[in-house]
């Protein structure tokens, strides 16, 4: 394939809700464009003018950058481009394989109905077809409102999709569909067919649920006289019960997951593998690598399943991978807003943050899982968990913690093993099992029982605040 020549677009219709399958289709057209070399292009289908409202196409735009998506040349809109459409389909009609129907709403009711009623087919009956020249020209000179059809040729249209091969149709499953509505605006598919061609598009990639639109366009291509670009019709994403993934069955927006705390690098590479594959037993791959490896031949056909607990085990490593201080910067305004500390607080111990974010995140799979495991490292002031202390916190543990706070207060060194060494040193004297210690001192500097590595932690709260916290928890026992 020459590099210079791909151009590929993503084409949304602003409807209010960004399907993952968009994001999906968006990244498999990205990713083509970026292996070899060709262009990325980004249009809004937003002719429909009551649906397309500027909010809507914003957050489409901002799903697309969310996951990191760069397009480019400008972003197209469709609704800039009506009457080129428009210029378009008087062409068709102009050479003949377009004409004028003249049929009213009425009619063309009535003609299903009766179709309907003797199970013949439902298609246009093309009874403006046989107009003669002089019935035409009589309609017009009335100014009767007419549509413009495509006269769909007899035979069949077949073309080579990347993705499943050689498919074919018969024209006779295709009706002589409108081109042109009777206020002179065009439809769906010549839209779709003209801005692909001015935009230069030379491999469409889109969802599978586009394959009875495209025999449509090839026939509009050759209508036109426009070259035909190449097909790949993905797969669809589908939701666990194998339905179509929609908002009416609370499936997500894209923009949902990044409230969910999902780190755009795994979403980028989750949906990369819907639909697509590798080929190898690896799933996490950077976005360099993806664009690298990007082949359209290993699209797979069959549709695929959206499983967000997989999603999230993605996410699970990308947070274990992802810098200290960049989780930090997104953490940071959810333990302002969680009421936990301030932003001027967190500017001046950047550094504490970073060492606490550090400590938590092998054991959080979605960002705003941080801010309640943070709590304690920001407030002394915590209930202790009833349960644990029901267990932990007996007489003797008291008579430990407070023996053990002596000993720490008097560490010149607060470090991992020095902490470790005086715990065990302790036990060994009072001949008991670490755990003796460890449990109760966990629950006394974080009023919880389970945790980071509690030496770690420890060195992460400071000698200070531990001291202290375990003092309390002395106190706290002796009035229980
Ligand atoms: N606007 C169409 C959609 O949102 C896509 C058109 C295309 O990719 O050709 O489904």
């Amino acid at each position: 394939m020459s590099a210079s020549e791909v151009r590929v677009r993503i084409a949304p219709s602003p409807s209010g809700y960004v399907h993952v399958g968009t994001a999906r289709t968006a990244i498999f057209n990205y990713l083509f464009a970026r292996h070899y070399g060709g262009k990325f292009l980004f249009r809004i289908e937003n002719t429909d003018k009551e649906r397309s409202k500027p909010e809507l196409i914003e957050a489409i735009i901002s799903a697309m950058k969310w996951v990191g998506l760069d397009w480019d040349e400008d972003i197209v809109y469709q609704s800039e481009r009506t009457e080129m459409h428009s210029d378009f389909a008087r062409r068709i009609l102009d050479t003949g394989y377009g004409y004028r129907c003249f049929c009213t709403r009425e009619q063309l009711d009535e003609d299903r109905a009766r179709a309907r009623e003797a199970k013949g087919p439902l298609r246009y009956n093309r009874r403006c077809l046989g107009l003669s020249r002089d019935e035409i020209d009589e309609k017009l000179a009335a100014d009767v409102p007419y549509a413009i059809r495509l006269k769909i040729p007899e035979g069949e249209t077949s073309f080579h999709d990347i993705v499943s091969g050689d498919l074919t149709r018969s024209n006779e499953e295709l009706e002589d569909f409108i081109i042109a509505r009777s206020d002179g605006t065009a439809t769906y598919n010549l839209a779709v067919v003209v801005d692909d061609h001015d935009m230069g598009i030379t491999h469409v990639i889109r969802g599978n649920d586009h394959i009875t639109n495209t025999f449509k366009q090839i026939l509009l291509y050759r209508a036109l006289d426009f070259k035909i670009p190449e097909f790949a019709h993905v797969p669809l994403i589908l939701r666990p019960d194998k339905r179509k993934v929609s908002k009416s069955r609370g499936d997500k927006d894209v923009l949902m997951y990044r409230e969910d705390g999902i780190l755009p690098e795994a979403m980028f590479n989750y949906l990369c593998l819907l639909g697509w594959s590798p080929k190898t037993d690896r799933e996490i791959y950077s976005r360099e690598e993806l664009t690298e490896i990007f082949k359209e031949a290993n699209f797979n056909a069959a549709n695929t399943i959206f499983d967000e607990e997989k999603l999230v085990a993605f996410n699970h490593d990308y947070i274990a991978a992802a810098s200290d201080h960049d989780l930090a910067a997104m953490v940071a305004p959810l333990l302002v807003e969680a009421g936990y500390t301030t932003k001027y607080w967190l500017e001046t111990r950047w550094e504490y943050l970073r060492s606490v974010i550090g400590l938590l995140k092998p054991r959080v799979k979605r960002i705003p899982e941080f801010v309640p495991q943070a709590e304690y490292f920001f407030t002394g002031d915590f209930d202790y968990d009833p349960e644990a202390v029901a267990k932990q916190f007996t007489p003797e543990a008291a008579g430990l913690l407070s023996e053990l706070a002596d000993r720490f207060e008097a560490l010149a060194d607060f470090d991992h093993d020095t902490l470790q060494d005086t715990l065990n040193a302790l036990a060994e004297e009072k001949d008991l099992k670490r755990a003796k210690l460890i449990h109760p001192a966990r629950l006394a500097v974080s009023g919880v029982s389970k945790g980071p590595s509690l030496y770690e932690m420890l060195v992460v709260l400071s000698k200070e605040t531990v001291v202290k916290r375990m003092r309390r928890a002395v106190e706290y026992i002796g009035k229980m």
